[in-house]
């Protein structure tokens, strides 16, 4: 894709709620899922219009596209909460979609941050595939290896005990697959996330590594 700059700002920063917007009273009124009371800290997934992630959102701003006819749900909580204004109801989104599109800069290099990476690897160890709690690098740093997207794989903390500071040679263990950069500029986003939403996995385009 040619690298070419955008004549004006992409709208989702000028997406928020305009000043004439209705407010949206936030009353939760169901949510038994697990994590409910974390609700407010909620982001949710903003897409183009072409279905292409664009950025994670403050919950509250995301109710105020879809109150105002700039988003559509299209995903809503796995919980199934919903929101009452005064005059609606708005089911709690997990994933919107904006209704007009927006043209926005292309971004390279996707910083390695640790929830990138487990949303790269699914949340699994890549050595024995149970649930990943940590970041392992597969050339020790103690032995040079560096800390990149090549060289960090998720890991549970049994095979990261396990291999210490050792070489995957020296153990005679192996990677299903050699670890790599995700690619897509929409990965960025993921980067100043500390979770996302598992309902957004099918919008980011790129399977776990
Ligand atoms: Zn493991």
């Amino acid at each position: 894709m040619p690298d070419r700059q955008p004549t004006r700002q992409p709208a989702v920063r000028g997406a928020k709620a305009p000043g004439n917007a209705p407010r949206a009273h936030l009353c939760l009124t169901s949510g038994t899922g697990p994590g409910a009371p974390a609700w407010r800290k909620r982001r949710v997934l903003l897409l183009n219009t072409t279905f292409e992630p664009l950025t994670a959102l403050p919950l509250r701003r995301a109710i105020v596209l879809v109150v105002c006819g700039k988003a559509e749900v299209v995903h809503g909580d796995s919980a199934g909460m919903v929101l009452h204004s005064a005059t609606s109801a708005v089911e709690v989104p997990s994933v919107i979609r904006l209704s007009t599109f927006v043209r926005v800069p292309h971004r390279s290099r996707v910083p390695l941050t640790r929830a990138a990476l487990m949303l790269r690897d699914g949340h699994r160890c890549a050595y024995c595939g149970a649930r990943a709690e940590t970041i392992d690098h597969v050339v020790p740093r103690s032995r040079g290896g560096p800390h990149t997207w090549e060289n960090c794989v998720a890991c549970c903390t049994k095979c990261n005990h396990r291999k210490a500071d050792r070489t995957l040679g020296e153990l005679g263990w192996q990677l299903e697959t050699a670890p790599r950069a995700p690619r897509g500029r929409h990965w960025r986003l993921l980067a100043g996330l500390s979770d996302a939403d598992p309902l957004w996995l099918p919008y980011l385009g790129e399977p776990a590594a």
